[in-house]
């Protein structure tokens, strides 16, 4: 692995070295600290931060979460330095300039021939914006989204003062199109919000019977594939690829929000947002009486909502994508790797007598709860697992979440167990780092173990 320890001082020694072209000056006593205050702080800081999960280790298979790769922080570390400001030129024309790269890099990823978009801070930002210009393009109608769509949608419909429309979820937790046929029918819709790879199980809504549905109905598409848009890399229908279909219908699509920061190998801070058609630009215009001087070429904060931005996070990309193309031979390689882990791991599943797989996995996201004759029991057979598999030596834990799903979900996927409850915990591993492909059987086979001892 990239060695961090010796490549950050050359991220401090090129940037002051470039910083010195203007002269040296020394800092103002009032922002001066002592090696001993800082070093102390620092300790405290370091000690602080043990308080965490290994979001980085092969075992930790839960949450949406990994440290970014090297190239990443390298990138990041050498701008921040400089400390550029992605909302205007005035604010740095390099970071702006390679925002613009890998955004065009990101088009290009979904086919889109022409396009307009930024990087974002987040991928709830990105969709902000999305339905932003949802509303402007089509005001006054609503938006509908499926019930297994991140909750952001229905919470930012609220902020926007537009209805939001839940559509039902089928059998494997994609969009019900007999459902989005009724509401598309009653007139109202303006917009749909179609997922692929639900934050929840990773499941492909139908895209290209949503987009067909939706032209047929003067209706616009947004894509939320803030978590699974990187899989259009690996969308062949290849044992260790993902379904072509609704990826390649994606290039239909009005809008679509990917964040590098889950799958791009990105920390936090980074989403985008795209549009198929540059023309929406339209809808932000504003002028500014504090920016905006610096050139007539379009800064990106005339074209997103969001003022500040760190411009160290398209250094950042751009440095990663630079190393790890974005082709099925670069960042290509370590999706196939978390889809054959996700997949051995739901082969096992098939196998055990103690846990059941929920379904089968569309992306990289497993689903599974300890075998049981009742919800109540599944719900806290469940939470034990995930504590248990958590606990002792941290050596061989092993880190999981939990995710709620409704008695009807159990039953539409053909779960006999009793419903007792409304509602059930179920565990839920996301595959996310290639190096846990290698330690599924053995995660496997400990939580088997794990299980079989509480029963
Ligand atoms: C993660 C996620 C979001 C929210 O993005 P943040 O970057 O966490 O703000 C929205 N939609 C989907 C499908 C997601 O997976």
């Amino acid at each position: 692995m990239t060695d961090l320890q010796a490549w950050l001082p050359r991220a401090v020694g090129a940037i002051s070295a470039w910083e010195k072209e203007y002269g040296v000056f020394a800092a103002h006593p009032s922002v001066a600290v002592s090696d001993d205050a800082l070093g102390a702080a620092f300790d405290r800081l370091v000690e602080r931060l043990r308080d965490n999960y290994p979001f980085g280790h092969p075992r930790y298979v839960g949450q949406m979460l990994k440290p970014p790769h090297p190239a990443a922080v390298l990138g990041y570390t050498t701008a921040m330095l400089i400390n550029p400001n992605a909302h205007a030129l005035d604010g740095g024309p390099a970071t702006a300039a390679l925002e613009k790269e890998v955004v065009a890099r990101m088009a290009g990823m979904f086919g889109f021939s022409d396009h307009l978009g930024h990087l974002t801070s987040s991928g709830t930002i990105a969709n902000l914006e999305a339905l932003w210009v949802a509303r402007e393009s089509h005001p006054g109608k609503a938006i509908a989204y499926s019930a297994d769509a991140h909750y952001t949608h229905s919470r930012m419909c609220q902020v926007l003062g537009i209805d939001g429309i839940s559509v039902r979820s089928d059998a494997a937790g994609r969009m019900d199109l007999e459902h989005l046929d009724e509401v598309l029918a009653t007139g109202r819709i303006g917009t749909v919000v179609a997922t692929l790879g639900t934050t929840g199980l990773g499941a492909l809504d139908p895209l290209p019977q949503i987009v067909d549905r939706a032209r047929a109905a003067g209706v616009r598409v947004h894509v939320d594939t803030a978590y699974g848009g990187f899989f259009a890399l690996v969308a062949d229908d290849s044992t260790d690829g993902v379904a072509s279909a609704p990826y390649r219908a994606i290039v239909e699509a009005d809008s679509v929000v990917v964040d590098p920061h889950k799958h791009g190998l990105q920390p936090y801070g980074c989403g985008a947002v795209l549009f198929r058609d540059p023309t929406v630009g339209r809808f932000y215009v504003h002028d500014s009486p504090y920016t905006y001087f610096s050139s007539d070429e379009l800064h990106l904060g005339e074209i997103s909502l969001e003022c500040s931005r760190a411009g160290a996070a398209a250094a950042a990309l751009w440095l990663t994508f630079e190393v790890i193309p974005l082709t099925d031979d670069g960042l290509g390689q370590v999706l196939r790797a978390n889809r054959r882990g996700a997949l051995e791991w739901a082969r096992l599943l098939g196998e055990s007598s103690v846990l059941t797989s929920h379904q089968a996995p569309e992306l990289d996201i497993v689903t599974y709860f300890p075998t049981r004759e009742s919800l109540s029991q599944i719900d806290t057979a469940s939470s034990a697992l995930f504590h248990a598999a958590a606990a002792g030596d941290p050596a061989e834990q092993i880190h999981l979440a939990t995710y709620s799903v409704t008695a009807e979900a159990m039953a539409a996927r053909g779960h006999p167990a009793l419903a007792d409850t409304t509602h059930a915990r179920i565990l839920r591993s996301t595959v996310m780092k290639p190096e846990s492909e290698a330690y599924v059987p053995s995660i496997h086979a400990r939580l088997e173990h794990l299980a079989g001892k509480q029963r």
